[in-house]
């Protein structure tokens, strides 16, 4: 029996006007928000695909197809949460997750805090297992014009003793 695994996800959504910008969970203040069937949360989505690859399972779009409407403006850390639930069932703790953020705008460094205690808690894991990075792309490509936001995560995953 394999006592750890390790699972990567990726997200990436369109900045629009209109909508509001929410990543892990928290509310940041900003003239555009990410577009998507749920709040758009790329934090939340990278990580819950890092989850379900390191447990085998499939994905958040089988999970919660966009074509449901349960799942519209869903607040993308309850079905974190969700996910988390999922993975305990299937015998996993979770190790340490890291998320890496790439915004060129705005300046997340400010709730960098909030979102680990977020993300800490939906998790139910301590803040240290939590690693959150945010860069910029460098002015370069959509994500560095500022059309979008897109996020990496990996998860590690290790087998509850019975
Ligand atoms: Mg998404």
């Amino acid at each position: 029996m394999v006592a750890s695994r390790v699972g990567l996800g990726y997200d990436i959504h369109p900045l629009v006007e209109g909508r509001k910008l929410v990543l892990g969970g928290v509310h940041i203040p900003f003239e555009r928000g990410l577009l998507g069937h749920s709040d758009g949360d790329v934090v939340c989505h990278a990580l819950m695909d890092s989850l379900l690859g390191a447990c085998g399972l499939s994905d958040i779009g089988s999970l919660f197809p966009p074509e449901d409407p349960t799942w519209k403006d869903a607040e993308s850390v309850k079905l974190l949460g969700m996910v988390v639930r999922r993975v305990q069932d299937e015998g996993w703790d979770i190790g340490n997750v890291d998320i890496m953020l790439i915004a060129e705008k705005p300046r997340i460094a400010p709730f960098v805090a909030r979102i680990r205690e977020n993300l800490a808690q939906a998790l139910g894991v301590p803040e240290e297992r939590i690693g959150f990075k945010v860069t910029t792309n460098e002015g370069l490509g959509s994500i560095g014009r500022g059309e979008g936001i897109c996020c990496f995560a990996v998860s590690l995953l290790v087998r509850r003793k019975p």
